[in-house]
C-alpha cells in the first residue's frame, strides 16, 4: 500500500480543491470516500449526524447532531447549541486576538473535550489554547453552512483512497501536458534574480529559466530564502513569510489485529488525546479506504498512463464507490494521526501504539512507518500577519501560509494557487 507523509481529510466545503481535482478528469467517487461529519470516540460517545437527519438543511443536521451526541448531558448540549447560535448570530466573527480557548471558555468540559479540542487541532494544527478563535469560526461558518461540492455537502468527511501524490499532482501533470505545457520536474530553484532587461530569471543546478512573469510556489521558507538577497523584494514580505513558526504533524502507520469489532461504521475514528502520553486524535482504517473499487483501481492505472481516467462503464457505478467494511475483528491497516505533535518519533510512536491497544485492541502489530512533517503547517495563531500574494511587478507567491480566511490546508493551497495564475494571467 502507498504511503502518504501523513493522512489527509478533505470536506465536501473543499469547492475549489474539488472543482480542480474534476477539471483535472478525476471521478471524484472513486478517489475520495465520503462519510457524513462523524467525531465519535471508540465507546461510542461524540458527536455525530444521525442517519435520520443526513439529508436535513443546514444547519439542522447539525443540530441534529448536537441534540443526540452521545454521553452528553443536556447542559452540555445547551450550552453548545447556546454558543453556536450567538457565532452565528455575531455573522462568525470575533476580535482577531482572540484564541479559541478565550471563544469557547464558557463551555463544559464534555464539549470541549469531544468537540472542540479535536475539532480545532485537526483543522488549524494549533492547540486550542494557541488556535485563531477567527479561523476557527471560519472554518466552522463554511463546513457547517456553507455550500458543499456536489453531491456532497460541506459538512461531508472526504477521505482520499490513495496517496495524495497520487492524487492531485500526477493528474495535475496529466492535464498540463495535454494542454502542451513545457514541464522541467525535479529541479530545486536555488536562486532567483533580475536579468539585464528586467524579466525574473531563476536557476537549478542543471538550468536557467527567465519569464516576465513568475509565481513562486514553494513553502514560506523557501520563498524568503530565494527572495531575501533581491532588491526588488519587500522586506516586510519577506520579514512576515520568515516569522511563520510551524507546527508538527506525526503518523503512525501500523498494522494489526483488532481485539474487538471496528467500532465505527466508517474507516475514521476519534481517539482520546492527551498531551504526549495519548498524542494521536483520530484513527483511520486504510485496509477499508484502499479496498478499491474496480473503477478507482482503473482510474489510478489510467493516471500513471497518461490516458483519460474514466472510459469504462465501472466509472459510473455509485455502488462500487462504497467498499464494504470490512470483517470485524480482522487484520487491519491503520493511520494514526497526532496533529499538533511535539514529542520525537520513538516518544510518538509508543504512545500512540499505547492508545490504539487500549481504545481499538490492537495487537500483534507490524509498524509499517511513523512520519513527523515537522514543518506540516504553520502555527495558525491570534492575529497572525501573513504574507500577501503580490510580492513584486511580475512575482506572485502562491501556498497555504499566504493571506487567506483558512488555516494551512488544501483548499487554502488551491485557492491560493487559483488566485496568483489568475493575477498573473491578468
Ligand atoms: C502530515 C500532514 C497532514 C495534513 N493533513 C491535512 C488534511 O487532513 N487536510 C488538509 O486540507 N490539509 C492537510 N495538510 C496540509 C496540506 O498538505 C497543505 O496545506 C498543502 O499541501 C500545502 O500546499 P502548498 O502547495 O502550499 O505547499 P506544498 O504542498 O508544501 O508544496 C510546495 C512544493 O514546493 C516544492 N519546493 C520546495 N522548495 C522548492 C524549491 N526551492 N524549488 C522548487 N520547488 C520547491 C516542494 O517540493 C513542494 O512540492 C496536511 C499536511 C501534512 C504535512
Amino acid at each position: 500500500m502507498p504511503l502518504d507523509n501523513g493522512q489527509h481529510i478533505l470536506i465536501g466545503a473543499y469547492t475549489q480543491t474539488l472543482g480542480l481535482l474534476q477539471r483535472l478528469g478525476l471521478h471524484l467517487p472513486d478517489h475520495l470516500h465520503a462519510m457524513p461529519l462523524d467525531l465519535r470516540f471508540a465507546d461510542g460517545s461524540g458527536l455525530a449526524t444521525p442517519d435520520w437527519a443526513q439529508r436535513w438543511p443546514a444547519p439542522l443536521d447539525t443540530v441534529a447532531a448536537i441534540a443526540c451526541a452521545r454521553g452528553w448531558n443536556w447542559r452540555d448540549r445547551a450550552a453548545l447549541l447556546a454558543a453556536a447560535a450567538r457565532w452565528r448570530r455575531l455573522g462568525f466573527a470575533c476580535p482577531p486576538g482572540e484564541s479559541v480557548a478565550g471563544l469557547c471558555a464558557g463551555l463544559p468540559q464534555r464539549v470541549w473535550q469531544d468537540l472542540i479540542e479535536p475539532l480545532c487541532v485537526a483543522a488549524l494544527n494549533t492547540p486550542a489554547q494557541q488556535a485563531s478563535a477567527q479561523v476557527f469560526l471560519t472554518v466552522l461558518r463554511d463546513a457547517l453552512l456553507g455550500a458543499g461540492h456536489p453531491p456532497w455537502r460541506a459538512s461531508q468527511l472526504l477521505l482520499p483512497r490513495t496517496c495524495l501524490g497520487d492524487l492531485l499532482p500526477l493528474a495535475a501533470v496529466r492535464w498540463l501536458s495535454q494542454q502542451g505545457a513545457e514541464l522541467h520536474l525535479g529541479q530545486r530553484a536555488l536562486g532567483l534574480e533580475r536579468s539585464a532587461h528586467g524579466a525574473w530569471r531563476l536557476h537549478s543546478a542543471s538550468a536557467q529559466y527567465e519569464a516576465d512573469r513568475v509565481i513562486l510556489a514553494c513553502p514560506a521558507h523557501e520563498a524568503a530564502r530565494l527572495l531575501r538577497t533581491l532588491p526588488e523584494a519587500p522586506a516586510q514580505w519577506v520579514a512576515q513569510a520568515a516569522a511563520l513558526q510551524h507546527t508538527a504533524i506525526g503518523t503512525v502507520y501500523v498494522a494489526g489485529w483488532l481485539r474487538q469489532p471496528w467500532p465505527s461504521a466508517h474507516p475514521m475514528l476519534a481517539l482520546r488525546s492527551s498531551g504526549s502520553a495519548a498524542p494521536a486524535q483520530f484513527a483511520f482504517r486504510r485496509d477499508w479506504l484502499q479496498a478499491q473499487p474496480t473503477a478507482a483501481l482503473a482510474g489510478r492505472a489510467d493516471l500513471a498512463s497518461g490516458h483519460p481516467a474514466h472510459s469504462g462503464p465501472a466509472a459510473n457505478n455509485s455502488a462500487a464507490s462504497a467498499p464494504p467494511p470490512p470483517e470485524p475483528g480482522a487484520w487491519a491497516e491503520l493511520a494514526l494521526v497526532a496533529s499538533a505533535c511535539s514529542t520525537d518519533k520513538a516518544t510518538l510512536q509508543a504512545a500512540v501504539l499505547d492508545q490504539a491497544r487500549q481504545a481499538l485492541g490492537l495487537h500483534g502489530e507490524q509498524v509499517r512507518q511513523t512520519v513527523i512533517e515537522k514543518r506540516a503547517t504553520f502555527a495558525c495563531t491570534p492575529g497572525l500577519q501573513r504574507p500577501s500574494a503580490a510580492i513584486a511587478p511580475g512575482l506572485w507567491a502562491a501556498g497555504d501560509y499566504l493571506q487567506g480566511p483558512y488555516p494551512a490546508t488544501l483548499e487554502a493551497a488551491v485557492r491560493s494557487g487559483l488566485e496568483a495564475a489568475e493575477r498573473c494571467a491578468g
